[in-house]
């Protein structure tokens, strides 16, 4: 494997890491994409938005020349409508449902639109929120992702003061850290999370972490409710020998250095094979060919039909020239002096239906290798258990279990996005965000503002 990745010259990196959806060039495109909306009744694209942005309303602003409006409008539904135009992945949203598809004509581009509005607003520091007097009340938030992010943001506006608590260094949670560079860059996630906290009210103390600089009796105790936004960040394993080997990396610390550092810092191998086929292998595979891998291959154990990602994701890495192989699973890793040299794997099958119709992959019991130099290990993550598992919060396996209010078990204690569902999208976790505002702006005894 490379120490130093030099093969690639430093307007090379910029070109392959530049933004894979460039937006408006000039106000006149976007006005004429606005346009073509024929403003439904029920518009199903608001329907299938996870906070319920007002579609229609947003690009009938943008065509009518109201721009501040239209960004009011995305932000009031989702103060994240900045990144989420950006990491959506809209084809199977609010674009996927759009009623030009049943004409067989282009959606109407709702994110480049969505875009054009929230970063004139974003880069114009354009204020469109008053935050109500104080009240009075303070709550922790632990996390400053998505999740934190919002819930922070709607009980802001409401007067409560909010502390965050986040153990990075920087805010925006896997948007800053794991979602791919070409989607999103640190600088617009940077300038996203000073957007947000710029209503007033909200502290940011970064490089806290609970569990290690303070509890939840600590927060307990001193605020008057505590929301968890800690999300989902630990890579699982794939439990076969030879995970230790030199070269073999888990895909969120890959992209988390990405992240980081410096693109010449990365280190990448010729034959790079990422296990996995979700958002986030696609993003480990893209990166590495973008960072000058000679071949990336992705190994997935059941078929092309079954893939987690999208079609769109999909045809991102065969147009990176990424190549795939179906029905196989990794079975050991060999190596030679410590360094990961060959990836023996399992060829698969598809069983028998189960009671909901899916047929799970069997080992046939023939196995084939790929000779390799870098493992990229995708295959999902798991949560924190361990520091979940100190409190007496309700939990499945790590995952935190909420009520409808979005409480948990203990009382005053909320939480949302991906510590709770598992690990879902940006939009999800901003829902959930507001959600856990919402339960706690009504713990709180404030039922007349939600
Ligand atoms: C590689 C990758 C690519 C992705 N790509 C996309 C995409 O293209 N589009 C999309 O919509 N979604 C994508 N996602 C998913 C998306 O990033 C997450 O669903 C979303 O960020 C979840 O938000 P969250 O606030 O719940 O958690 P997170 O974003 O994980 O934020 C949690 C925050 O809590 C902090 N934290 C954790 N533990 C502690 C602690 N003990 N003390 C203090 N702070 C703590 C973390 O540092 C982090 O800042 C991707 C995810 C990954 C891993
Ligand atoms: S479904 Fe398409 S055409 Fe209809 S309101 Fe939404 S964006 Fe406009």
């Amino acid at each position: 494997m490379a120490i130093q990745n030099n093969r690639l010259s430093p307007i090379e990196f910029e070109h392959n890491f530049a933004d894979v959806h460039p937006p408006f060039d000039h106000a006149e495109g976007a006005v004429i994409e606005a346009n073509r909306c024929i403003n439904c009744y029920d518009a199903p694209c608001t329907k299938s938005c996870p906070t319920s942005i007002d579609v229609p309303l947003f690009i009938k602003q943008i065509s009518s020349g109201n721009l501040r409006g239209s960004a009011r409008t995305i932000f009031s539904s989702n103060i994240m409508g900045g990144a989420c135009s950006k990491v959506c992945p809209v084809e199977k949203l609010c674009e996927g449902a759009c009623v030009y598809n049943f004409l067989e004509e282009k959606p109407i581009a709702i994110a480049k639109l969505q875009r054009y509005a929230t970063e004139k607003a974003i880069y114009g520091s354009w204020n469109l929120f008053e935050r109500k007097a104080q009240v009075g009340k303070k709550v922790a938030v632990v996390g400053a992702g998505p999740a934190g992010l919002a819930c922070a943001h709607a009980l802001s506006l409401q007067g409560i003061d909010v502390t965050i608590f986040e153990k990075e260094a920087q805010g925006g949670g896997l948007m800053t850290y794991g979602v791919a560079a070409y989607k999103v860059t640190p600088q617009f996630c940077k300038a996203e999370v000073d957007y947000i906290t710029s209503i007033g009210g909200i502290d940011i103390q970064y490089k806290k972490e609970l569990g290690k600089d303070f509890s939840l009796k600590d927060l307990n105790e001193n605020y008057d409710a505590v929301f968890l936004g800690i999300g989902v960040g630990i890579a699982r394993s794939l439990e076969i020998n030879g995970e230790d080997l030199e070269g073999v990396v888990d895909a969120i610390s890959f992209i988390y250095d990405l992240r980081n550092n410096d693109y010449s810092k990365i280190n990448v191998g010729d034959k790079v094979v990422v296990i996995g086929m979700g958002m986030t292998a696609i993003d480990a595979a893209t990166q590495s060919k973008r960072l000058g891998a000679k071949e990336v291959t992705m190994i997935y154990r059941r078929t092309e039909n079954e893939k987690p990602c999208t079609d769109v994701e999909y045809n991102l890495a065969k147009l990176d020239g990424c190549s795939f192989i179906w029905l196989a699973a990794p079975k050991e890793l060999l190596g030679v002096n410590g360094k990961v040299q060959q990836l023996v794997c399992s060829k698969m099958s598809l069983g028998e239906p189960d009671a909901s119709g899916r047929r799970s992959p069997v080992d046939t019991g023939e196995t084939f290798t790929i000779d390799v130099d870098m493992v990229i290990k995708a295959a999902g993550q798991i949560p924190y258990k361990e520091l979940v598992n100190t409190s007496s919060i309700e939990n499945k396996a790590g995952r935190i279990q909420i009520n409808a209010n979005g409480s948990t078990n203990m009382k005053g204690i909320f939480a949302g996005g991906d510590a709770v569902n598992g690990g879902k999208e940006v939009v999800n976790a901003v829902q959930a965000g507001k959600d856990g505002a919402k339960g706690i702006l009504v713990y709180l005894g404030f039922q007349f503002m939600v």
